[in-house]
């Protein structure tokens, strides 16, 4: 299996890493405008390599390189300074994909590919690398709100004192400040939220799901204020995501793909079957008229943003 890496900084570096880790591809091939960092990340993570997995890790100075390969992660363009809004990327990283999108598919294989998008605002440039390559939608995929929703396990792990593994909580619809928490469907084990919380005797009251939904919509935004930028764990999505894809695991994992035509289209984050082919299916859930009407705003920022580039 072999993947490409397109933009080579904080964000791919760590995704290479990680992919790396999985054990589950044999080549990765790395592309960034900027020829001298990817080639200092080539040497780096393939020195890495070598106590570990063997990979051929390898800096291409052309898309020519990227020919074969299945999968295809984008994490190039600008990412956010401190108190800048993912939205406020929206014009400079348009200019990137619109940069990529048409090279990358000059060079591989339309019938196979999958396009992982990892590049903010998310949702936004999911849908231009879609109508760029004019792929099928399920196959161009961004991260979306898996981040977010690991955010939302990880916090609810600790309050709820069980493991993240045995929470299913799903934030939906943008990866940014309009995301949306489904409360009325989150699970652990087999038990609703509420009747776990009320067998053990665990309180957690609106204002506390606020206080949640505050913490994990905020969380890049304090993880920029404290370390410069995110990239643990979006390298932990997007290998996670990858690992899915090669192994056709049918997992259900809340990516950004999209969906609906017309003036209903647009790409958010749903619950999505995932496997070989990329998407094979969408969930809607049943939400709250609240959370439904919440869900809808944020579908309509994204397709504003759209509409605006
Ligand atoms: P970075 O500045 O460290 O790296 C960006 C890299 O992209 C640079 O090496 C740059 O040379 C390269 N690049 C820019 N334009 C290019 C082009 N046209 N062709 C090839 N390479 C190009 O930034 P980062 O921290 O790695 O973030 C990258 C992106 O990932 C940002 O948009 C950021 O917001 C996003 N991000 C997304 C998530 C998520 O959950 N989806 C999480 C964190 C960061």
């Amino acid at each position: 299996m072999k993947i490409a890496i397109i933009g080579v900084g904080t964000v791919g570096s760590a995704v290479a890493t990680a992919v790396k880790n999985t054990g589950f591809v044999h080549e990765i091939v790395l592309f960034d405008r900027d020829g001298v960092r990817a080639r200092a990340a080539a040497d780096d993570l393939g020195h890495a390599a070598s106590f570990g997995f063997d990979v051929k890790i390898t800096a291409v100075s052309n898309y020519r390189a990227i020919r074969g390969s299945d999968i295809v992660i984008v994490a190039a363009g600008a990412n956010q300074k401190p108190g800048e809004t993912r939205t406020d990327l929206l014009t400079k990283n348009a200019a990137v994909i619109s940069d990529i999108i048409p090279r990358v598919m000059a060079n591989v294989d339309s019938k196979n590919v999958k396009i992982i998008i990892l590049t903010n605002p998310l949702d936004v440039m999911v849908m231009l690398a879609q109508k760029l390559s004019r792929l099928n939608p399920g196959r161009v995929i961004g991260t979306g709100t898996m981040l977010d929703s690991a955010r939302l396990r990880t916090i609810l792990s600790r309050q709820l004192g069980v493991s993240t593994q045995s929470i299913n909580a799903y934030v939906l619809g943008e990866h940014g400040d309009s995301s949306v928490i489904d409360w009325s469907s989150s699970a652990v084990g087999a038990f609703k939220l509420d009747d776990f919380c009320k067998q053990m005797k665990i309180s957690l009251p609106q204002s506390t799901r606020n206080t949640i939904a505050h913490r994990v919509r905020n969380a890049a935004y304090e993880i920029i204020r404290g370390r410069g930028a995110t990239w643990d764990g979006i390298g932990a999505a997007a290998a996670d995501l990858l690992r899915c894809i090669i192994n056709d695991e049918h997992r259900i994992l809340t990516v950004s793909a999209v969906s609906g035509t017309g003036a209903d289209m647009v790409a958010m984050s749903l619950p999505r079957v995932v496997g070989a082919n990329g998407v094979i299916a969408t969930l809607r859930p049943k939400l709250p008229a609240s959370d439904a009407a919440a869900l809808r705003r944020s579908a309509k920022i994204i397709r504003k943003n759209f509409d605006a580039i």
